[in-house]
This record gives C-alpha cells, structure tokens and sequence, in this order.
C-alpha cells in the first residue's frame, strides 16, 4: 500500500519497521471542551488508515493521547492552559473538566463508528516519563534554562524543522518581538515553572523546580512509552505540521540519537465552513456532533460525508452538502436492507475483479472517494448476484465503517400495519377521503404508507 508522507512529500510504499506489525500513534484531544466535527473529521480518517491497515492484514497497536494539561492558547508557549482557562468557565477541578470532556470524546468516536485506540494515554499520568525525557535531553546538552523554563535548543539540530520545511534563517531575520530570554525563536518550553508567587491549579515537583510539562513533550514521552522508540506511523491535522511535531521530532530524535524516529507522518486537512471561516470551539462555528443531530443529521451521515472526499483535501461544510449525504446514506441503508438474505449462487470472478478494484484505490493512499464509487457501481450492476453485492457490500464497510454489518429491517408495530390494512381496504372500496385520513394518522405516529402493485409499503417517516 501506498501512503503520503509529510516528511518526504511523497507518496511512498509502506513498510513497516518490524513485519506484518505497525505502531501508530495519533495526537487526541485536549479536553478543555467538546471536540468541533473538524475535529473528529481528523479522526475519522486515521480510523480508516487504521482499517486499512488491518485490511492488508496488519497487526495495529494504536495509541492516542489525551491533553490534559500543557496545551497553551497559542500553540508555541504562550498564553493561558487552555484546561485552566475551562476550569475558571465551568468552575470545576481540572480532574472533573477532563474526565466530562473525555467522555464526550469518547462517546463521539464510538457514535462514528471509529474503532477505539488500544491503548488511551493522559498527558497527567505520565508526568515521570516527561521528567526522564527531559533529563535525558538536558545530558545530551539540548537544553538550557530561563526564568520562566527549561527549553529545548533548536538551533543543535541541523535538520530542525524539516517535516515543516521551515526556513530557519528567514524566521530569525523576521521580529524578534516574542522571543523574551529564548535563544531563537523556533526554541520550546519543555518544562515551564509555576508562577513565583502563587500556587498553579495544575503543578508538579521536578528536579528542575515545580511547573508543568510543555505540551508537545506528553506525545514523544508517550508514544515512545508504548510504541518503542522508533516506530511507524504518526498522525494529526496539518496545523500540527509546523509547531507541535516539528517540535516532537526534534526532542525524541535528539533524545534516541538515531533518525528517523517515526518513518511515516500522515496529516489530515481541515473541514472548513462554507464562508471561508475557521471552524471554532465556542460561538456559531463550534458545531460539535450533537449540533448535527439536533438538526437531524446521524453521526454516520457526518461520516459518510467525510468518506466522500479524500483526507488530503480541505472539506468545505455546509448544511447543504451534509444533506447530500444523509440522502446517499439513506439511500445506501435501503439498498442494503434489500440485498441483506439474498440467496444465490456467488459469482466469484466478478466478485473479485470489484474488490481489486476497492482494494487498489484504498491503498493508493486511502482515496476513500474512489472506494465510495465503486461500491454504488456494485450496487447498480446487473451482472451479479444480489447476493454477492451483499458481500462485497460488507468486506467494503470493513474500511468504511458504515455499520452496514449491524443493520436490521425495522419491525413496522401492529398498530401501523393495522391501519394501513384499513387504508387499503378503503381504497378499494374508492374511500379517497377515508384513506387521505389514515394515511394522515400514520404519518403522526412517524410512518409513510406508499402505493405498491401489490398493496402498499410502510417505511418509517
Ligand atoms: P485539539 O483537540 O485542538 O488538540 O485538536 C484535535 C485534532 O483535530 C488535531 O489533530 C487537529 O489537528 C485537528 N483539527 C483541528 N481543527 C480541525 C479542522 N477544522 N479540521 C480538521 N481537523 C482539525
Ligand atoms: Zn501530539
């Protein structure tokens, strides 16, 4: 299988470091607040990297952390933690706004049928493993310390920056407003102090004085801790690209002394709105998955409309196109409901030519829009058995994740089927009148009763 690479720009064929086994590590959330959809529009594709994975029969150890702490408002090292900025909102402990916002997370992921990491990993229970990173860096000489941190100094490495491609002498010549007692400005905090004066909501003892971890050390301390100290895959939105993993990279790979510390770095693009704005995490642009069911939309409606365009791509969102969807999607259910139990002898050969087919198009680096294509163009095609349609349907959904395994025909209650016997009675007796009124009653109760040649059909509403 083919997949992208941030690091070299390239498509590239995957192999992993140890044989049919593959380490993947995705930055989670910070749980200051509800993940926005563009949010989860990230995890929705590392899921399907991660079913493709399985797909070419590879063995997946996937972990994702939570950010729990460190994550300032501007994603250098300024501003306020954004979880301390929560707890000042909400008034709670740090403690109860990450476990309710996790929660939510987690509920959200299982909602669009994203298979749950193997291992969920909390910037806050890892403390020790940052400190021993930091003291290992410290030995090496890559740190140096100032009043308010100890920093990492980026200016030892020849290739900092290079999964961003960023110009370090052009960003040196620029302001050198921001840059307090840092060296360069590409420098990080690794350990930021705690306020001289007062006591910080969430603080530590650590041999270089009580603070708190800089936030992109939580995701190399972590995913070494699980992952080992190289491994395959990492994987996050492309804001990510020139702060928080030019800056994982450049401390895990001085740390290990060896390169590449992680082979293959995948970023998903963003979900932008219609209007040219950001997608936000409070006012009018923070829609979150509940404000999509509010307004009728399922969480696998939202998913299939991701599906729809591939993850390199900037996904325009609007109500509109979420609609578009939602039609596909319906449309997709009904078909497989029809097809589900359909009895038949298989057409192997054609079978396969349509999962080779979805099989090369998924791993030419998960284009999804293709595998999408595809599987409408098995359900329009007349030579094959409904039966096998129903097959490839359902190994097709092994990376799409549609839930078309679990679904079952809706029992229609007595009642309604009662009533429509009724209206058809009073059809054919030419009671128009009688039969509007029944159709009318149902429709209440949250069905639609269609004409058939052989009666009629009772779907939900
Ligand atoms: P955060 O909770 O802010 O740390 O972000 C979680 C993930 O969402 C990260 O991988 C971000 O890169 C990603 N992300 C943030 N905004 C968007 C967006 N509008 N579209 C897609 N992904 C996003
Ligand atoms: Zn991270």
């Amino acid at each position: 299988m083919k997949l992208y690479n941030t690091l070299t720009r390239k498509r590239e064929e995957f192999v992993p470091i140890k044989k049919g086994q593959v380490g993947m590590y995705c930055c989670g959330p910070t749980v200051y607040n509800f993940a926005h959809i563009g949010n989860l529009r990230s995890y929705i594709f590392s899921d399907v990297l991660k079913r493709v994975l399985k797909f070419n029969n590879y063995k997946v150890k996937h972990v994702m952390n939570i950010t729990d702490v460190g994550h300032l408002t501007s994603d250098a090292d300024e501003g306020e933690d954004k979880m301390i900025l929560a707890m000042r909102r909400e008034g709670k402990t740090a403690y109860q706004i990450a476990e309710f916002y996790t929660k939510a997370f987690k509920g959200d992921i299982k909602k669009l049928n994203i298979i749950e990491p193997d291992i969920w990993c909390k910037a806050t229970e890892h403390i020790k493993e940052q400190i021993e990173l930091i003291e290992k860096l410290e030995k090496k000489g890559f740190t140096y310390k100032t009043s308010d941190g100890i920093y990492f100094d980026t200016s030892k490495l020849k290739d900092y920056g290079k999964l961003a491609k960023i110009k370090i002498e052009e960003l040196q010549a620029g302001k050198r407003v921001g840059l307090g007692e840092k060296k360069s400005k590409t420098d990080f905090a690794l350990w930021k102090f705690s306020p001289k004066d007062k006591k910080r909501e969430m603080e530590w003892a650590s041999p270089f004085g009580k603070g708190f971890p800089g936030w992109h050390l939580e995701c190399s301390a972590m995913s070494m801790k699980y992952l080992g100290k190289q491994f395959d895959i990492h994987t996050g939105g492309i804001d990510h690209i020139p702060v928080h993993h030019t800056n994982e990279i450049a401390q895990s790979e001085a740390a290990i002394s060896k390169k590449p510390w992680v082979k293959y770095w995948l970023h998903g693009e963003f979900l932008v709105l219609a209007k040219g704005e950001k997608m936000a995490k409070s006012g009018e642009n923070f829609i979150t998955l509940s404000t999509l069911e509010k307004k009728g939309f399922s969480p696998l409606d939202y998913r299939y409309f991701c599906l729809g365009t591939h993850y390199r791509k900037p996904l325009m969102f609007s109500y509109e196109a979420l609609e578009g969807a939602k039609v596909a999607y319906k449309k997709l259910v009904e078909k497989v409901l029809e097809l589900k139990g359909s009895k038949g002898k298989e057409n192997k050969i054609l079978q396969k030519k349509y999962l080779e087919t979805f099989t090369k198009d998924i791993n030419d680096d998960l284009n999804t829009p293709k595998a999408l294509a595809t599987m409408w163009e098995v359900i329009k095609e007349n030579k094959i058995t409904d039966k096998d349609k129903y097959l490839l349907l359902l190994i097709f959904d092994e990376i799409l994740g549609l839930g078309l395994k679990y679904l079952k025909k809706d029992k229609i209650p007595e009642k309604i089927v009662e009533l429509a016997e009724e209206r058809l009675k009073a059809r054919n007796g030419k009671d128009w009148k009688k039969s509007d009124q029944l159709r009318e009653e149902i429709k209440k109760l949250g069905y639609i009763v269609g004409d058939t040649k052989e009666g009629y059909e009772i779907n939900k509403a």
